[in-house]
């Protein structure tokens, strides 16, 4: 097995402009994009977004209406998808159902003529971690096996780009999570660029280096998981990617870098300007946004005992549900109807009840800023 090198620059996809319209519906907004060769790079949206057209583009299945797509140094916009080097890794994986494991892996050398297929098609069993199962027809292998025989059938012919369009969309829950990280093993292992389409946001984040949100034919953000998480630009990619928070409020002033708003009831709020991707001018409104599991929550009697520099708002609980390692608590107050609260169970107060008064309360670093006109 080749080990891709990092400064192989083969591996890079870009697409500049390309667009897909069928009729007068636009699947596919002008998109530029940069997938650096050697990364995991996923494309995440629900239905309908665009994002297995766009695969298909970079595959050569589907004929952009505008724009170049790259693959290294070379223009592959109209080349046929076999002259491509990608190869494409589908949901139903379709695997010869009369042939061994082996001879579906070694399909793609003996079509190119090549007779000495042993210690390739060894090889890449070893990597895919089936080299028990050579001898075995699909049908006796797991539905995650099959799916790892189609990634060695696919990487068996050395592409510079493998794509995979909900490769694990067909597996239950745990398998799916198992192959998750098979999938990334693999791929750090032979260091092409994996362009993975998923409408799954934790298997994305749990994959991919990078990760572009789209959302009706066109890519929202484009960060790591971490950033996509942490600073969201907009509401719909703080909504897909879990569950935010989020507090109407008007710009006030601005020290040291913090930005201070007002927000109704809860009074002032604090949020770093840097985490902000509204317009910060004084009036200016602000969605101001925190993670659930970024709050503590404490009994309004002890409000006392809540340390300076915190932001913090008050409400009544609503409704709680221990789910074993956290408790889920739903708050009312005056700034977010239905506010979720993700508390760890230290030090679990009995009085944190339904009905309870209480201050929520988080460091202000946790807050991100959203543009309330766009929303
Ligand atoms: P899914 O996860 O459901 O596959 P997706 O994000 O991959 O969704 P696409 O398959 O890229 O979405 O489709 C984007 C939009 O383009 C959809 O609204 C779809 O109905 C439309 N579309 C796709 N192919 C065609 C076609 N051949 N003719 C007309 N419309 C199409």
């Amino acid at each position: 097995i080749t080990v891709t090198n990092k400064t192989d620059h083969g591996g890079d996809v870009r697409l500049t402009g390309i667009s897909k319209t069928y009729g007068s519906f636009t699947a596919v907004h002008p998109l530029d994009l940069t997938v650096p060769q050697g990364s995991f790079f996923a494309l995440l949206g629900a239905s309908g977004c665009g994002k297995t057209t766009t695969l298909r583009m970079i595959a050569g299945l589907e004929e952009p209406s505008s724009g170049t797509v790259f693959l290294g140094d070379q223009e592959v916009t109209h080349l046929p998808p076999y002259k491509r080097p990608v190869n494409t890794v589908f949901q139903s994986y379709a695997l010869f159902p009369h042939l061994d494991i082996f001879e579906n892996v070694a399909f793609g050398l003996r079509r190119r003529g090549i007779k000495s297929v042993k210690k390739q098609v060894e090889d890449m069993l070893d990597l895919v971690q089936l080299g028990e199962q050579a001898r075995k027809k699909p049908h006796q292998l797991s539905g995650g096996q099959q799916q790892r025989v189609a990634v060695a059938r696919a990487l068996i012919n050395h592409p510079k780009v493998l794509l995979l369009d909900e490769p694990l969309g067909a597996l239950d829950l745990k398998l799916r999570r198992q192959m998750q990280l098979e999938l990334k093993r693999i791929q750090t292992e032979v260091g092409i660029t994996f362009v993975h389409v998923t409408h799954d946001q934790e298997e994305a984040m749990t994959m991919a280096d990078t990760v572009a949100v789209m959302n009706a034919g066109r890519v929202e953000q484009l960060g790591s998981p971490t950033d996509l998480y942490e600073n969201p630009q907009t509401t719909f990619v703080a909504n897909f990617l879990g569950t935010s928070n989020l507090i109407e409020a008007e710009v006030d002033s601005k020290t040291n870098g913090d930005i201070v708003l007002k927000a109704g009831g809860a009074g002032k709020l604090v949020l770093p300007e840097a985490r902000c991707s509204a317009p910060t001018t004084t009036g200016g409104r602000v969605l101001v946004g925190v993670r659930p599991e970024k709050i503590s929550l404490t009994h309004a009697d002890e409000a006392g005992e809540i340390p300076e520099g915190r932001n913090r708002i008050t409400g009544r609980i609503a409704d709680s549900s221990f789910i074993g390692v956290s408790t889920q608590y739903v708050i009312d107050s005056p700034v977010c109807p239905e506010f979720e609260v993700y508390a760890q169970n230290i030090d679990r107060d009995a009085r944190l009840v339904p009905g309870a008064e209480v201050v929520l309360h988080w460091n202000p670093a946790h807050t991100f800023g959203l543009d309330a006109a766009q929303s």
